[in-house]
């Protein structure tokens, strides 16, 4: 159902049409807060608004790469050396601060999914997509995670700090994102 927010937060009926000079009646009790799904019509251009929570929750799948943030190595998903149920509780949130050793280089680190960034807008080149941030495990090409890593966004009422523009999740360490190396296939 469509509703009409004036400036100020308020929710109305649709007018009878348009462009139409009366507005419609006051929406008691309707809330303008945007959820997941919602579309916002800005005169003509409509805009879809997703939570950033909502992407990626039910997309995980079964071939889907993962990689150890601290040194890049790229797996399979598997879990070796950690209990499975615990495993499973952790996996997909960037938050969990679980820390894994790499079965390769046996370095430290967040073991997370790989996710390919899909919005072509952020990209600055066509480069191919080596590199991921961290800790969300979004994957780009190198001089755009260069580019982000680099780029401090307004953040709460005086800080700035650089965040994935994918998801918008901060980043963390020092650059902020990591070089993706991939294995062949073992034979
Ligand atoms: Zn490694
Ligand atoms: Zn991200």
């Amino acid at each position: 159902m469509w509703r009409e927010i004036s400036v100020c937060g308020n929710v109305y009926t649709l007018r009878e049409t348009r462009s139409g000079p009366i507005r419609g009646q006051l929406a008691q009790g309707e809330s303008s807060a945007l959820q997941d799904g919602s579309l916002v019509d800005l005169c003509g251009a409509t805009l879809l608004w997703r939570t950033a929570e909502a992407t990626r929750s039910h997309s995980l799948e079964e071939r889907q790469p993962w990689a150890y943030l601290t040194c890049g190595h790229v797996h399979g998903r598997h879990d070796w050396g950690q209990k499975p149920e615990h495993c499973r509780e952790h996996e997909g949130g960037p938050s969990t601060g679980g820390r894994r050793e790499c079965p390769l280089c046996r370095s430290l680190g967040p073991y997370v999914p790989l996710w390919l960034g899909c919005e072509p807008a952020f990209y600055v080149d066509a480069g191919a997509p080596t590199h991921a941030f961290v800790p969300c495990g979004h994957v780009c090409s190198e001089r755009t995670a260069k580019y982000w890593a680099e780029t401090s966004l307004p953040h709460g009422t005086h800080a700035f700090q650089p965040i994935c523009p994918f998801c918008s999740t901060p980043l963390t360490g020092t650059p902020g994102f990591t070089r993706l190396i991939f294995q062949g296939p073992v034979d």
